[in-house]
C-alpha cells in the first residue's frame, strides 16, 4: 500500500500542520499564512552535455518561511524530484530548525536529473547554472543552501565559487556543508549521528532504561548509521545488528562498529563480517532490542512490520522512516519514537555553527562544536518531550507543536507588510 507520505508529501506536511494547529490553538490567520511557502522559484537550466548536445534541466528552490531567520535547507539532485516534494521538504526544514531553536527559517532546493549518469563536468555546469539562476534569492542573510541527496561538499564548493564570482568577493557563509579547507566546520561529518544518539540517550533517561548492557539495531550503515553505531557503543550499548542495501548481520554478543565499518570499506557491505550471522533485512527491524535506529530509507517502518517492533526507543536518523499508519501502531504499543525533525537535526545544527564561524571568521575545535551541539539537542529533546507529556500525545506531535508554536509566535510579532 502506498502511504500518504509517498502519495502526496505536501498534503501530509499540511495535515501535520493541521493537527499541531488544533493542539496549540493556532490563530487561524497565522495558520492561513503557513499553508503556503513564502516563495517558489522554478528555473530552467540549459547545460551543454559532454556529447555536445544541450539538455534543459528543471530546478526549484522553495522558501517556506523566514520569520525566525534566513531560509535554510539542502539541495537534492534526483530523477524523482517534484515541486510537491520540494515544498514538503521546505516545510519540514522550517520545523526542524525551529525545534532545535536555531535562528533559521526553512527552504529546500531540487533539480530533476540523474547524477549517477552524469560526468563531473556536467554536474559542475548544472550546479553553476542553478546557482546563477537563484543567486538573487540566496546569500548569508537570505537563504543558505546545504547538501542533500546526491549533492556533497564538492557541490557546495561550486555554489560558493559561483556565488562569490557574482558578488565579487569570497562569501563562505552562503552555503554550509563545505570542506574544511573552504570554511567547513569541525564535527559536521558525524553531527547527525551524534544528535540522534544524544536523543536516544535522553529517551532512555526518561524511560529509566540503563544504557550499559542495553541492545540496539541500526538499519543503514552510511554516514548517519555507522556513526550512530559508534556513538551507541561509546555509551555502553551492545549493537547486535546492522544492515545496508546488500543485507543485514546479527551477533548476539555484539558487533564492533568500527570493525564493521572497516569490513564495509574493504568489501562494500556489512554482510560477511567475521563472527556475525546473516539475517533478513526486515528481520532487523523486528529484533528483540531496546533501541532501533532507522538510518536508511523513507517508509521502512510500515503498518506491516510496526506491530512486530519490540524496541522501546526508536530514534529516527533517516528522514521519514516511519509511515503515518505505522506511527499510530507504535504509539499504541508505547514505543518512544524520537521523530526525524528532532532526531536528525544534529546535522543542520552544526551547519548553523558552521555559518556562525564563517560570519565571525573565528573557528572552533571539534570539542567546542560538539559541546554546543549537545546543549542544543538536550534542550530540544526536553522541550519536545515536555510538550508531548503536557498534551498526552506522541513525541512527533510534541516536537511539531513546539516548532510550529515558535514559528507562529515570530510570524505574529512581525505582523503583515504592507
Ligand atoms: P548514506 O548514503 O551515507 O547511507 C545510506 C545507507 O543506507 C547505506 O549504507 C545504504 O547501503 C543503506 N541502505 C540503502 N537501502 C537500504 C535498505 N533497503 N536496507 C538497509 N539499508 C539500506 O546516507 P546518510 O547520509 O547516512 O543518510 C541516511 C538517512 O539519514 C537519509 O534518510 C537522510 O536523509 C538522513 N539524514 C542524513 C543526514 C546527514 O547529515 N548525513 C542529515 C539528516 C538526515
Amino acid at each position: 500500500m502506498v502511504s500518504e507520505k509517498e502519495a502526496n508529501p505536501y498534503g501530509n506536511a499540511m495535515k501535520q500542520l493541521e493537527s499541531a494547529a488544533k493542539l496549540i490553538k493556532l490563530d487561524p490567520d497565522i495558520h492561513e499564512i503557513l499553508r503556503q511557502p513564502k516563495r517558489i522559484l522554478a528555473v530552467s537550466l540549459p547545460i551543454r552535455m559532454d556529447d555536445g548536445h544541450v539538455r534543459n534541466f528543471q530546478g526549484y528552490r522553495v522558501q517556506f518561511n523566514d520569520a525566525r531567520g534566513p531560509f535554510k535547507g539542502g539541495i537534492r539532485y534526483h530523477p524523482n524530484v517534484s515541486l510537491d516534494e520540494v515544498k514538503a521538504l521546505a516545510t519540514w526544514m522550517t520545523w526542524k530548525c525551529s525545534v532545535v531553536d536555531i535562528p533559521y527559517g526553512g527552504a529546500k532546493g531540487g533539480v530533476i536529473c540523474d547524477p549517477k549518469n552524469m560526468s563531473m563536468g556536467e554536474k559542475e555546469r548544472l550546479t553553476r547554472r542553478y546557482t546563477a539562476m537563484i543567486a538573487d534569492f540566496i546569500g548569508p542573510y537570505r537563504d543558505v543552501p546545504a547538501p542533500d541527496v546526491y549533492t556533497d561538499s564538492q557541490t557546495m564548493s561550486w555554489i560558493l565559487d559561483t556565488y562569490s564570482q557574482i558578488q565579487g568577493y569570497q562569501v563562505p557563509a552562503v552555503v554550509t556543508g563545505k570542506p574544511l579547507a573552504l570554511g567547513g566546520s569541525e564535527g559536521r561529518n558525524n553531527s547527525t549521528a551524534r544528535g540522534c544518539i544524544t536523543c536516544a540517550r535522553e529517551a532512555a533517561k526518561v524511560l529509566n532504561l540503563p544504557l550499559k548492557g542495553a541492545t540496539a539495531a541500526v538499519q543503514g550503515y552510511g554516514n548517519a548509521g555507522s556513526w550512530s553505531a559508534v556513538f551507541l557503543a561509546e555509551l555502553g550499548v551492545n549493537v547486535v545488528a546492522a544492515s545496508d542495501s546488500q543485507g543485514a548481520i546479527y551477533s548476539k554478543s555484539g558487533l564492533d562498529p568500527q570493525k564493521v565499518q572497516q569490513h564495509k570499506d574493504k568489501t562494500g557491505s556489512v554482510v560477511g563480517f567475521q563472527g556475525s550471522e546473516e539475517i533478513g533485512s526486515n528481520e532487523l527491524l523486528e529484533l528483540e532490542v531496546d533501541i532501533l535506529i532507522p538510518a536508511a530509507l523513507e517508509n521502512s517502518i510500515t503498518e506491516r512490520n510496526a506491530p512486530n517492533v519490540k524496541a522501546k526507543i526508536i530514534s529516527e536518523a533517516a528522514n521519514g522512516p516511519t509511515t503515518p499508519e505505522a506511527d499510530a501502531i507504535l504509539e499504541r504499543n508505547k514505543v518512544l519514537v524520537v521523530p526525524d525533525i528532532l532526531a536528525n537535526a544534529g546535522g543542520v545544527t552544526v551547519s548553523y555553527l558552521e555559518w556562525v564561524q564563517n560570519l565571525e571568521r573565528e573557528y572552533w575545535t571539534e570539542d567546542e562544536v560538539n559541546a554546543k551541539l549537545e546543549r542544543k539537542m538536550v534542550r530540544a529533546f526536553n522541550s519536545s518531550y515536555q510538550m508531548s507529556q503536557k498534551h498526552g500525545v506522541s513525541m512527533r506531535s510534541g516536537a511539531l507543536a513546539v516548532s510550529i508554536q515558535r514559528v507562529a509566535d515570530a510570524v505574529k510579532l512581525l505582523g503583515l507588510f504592507p
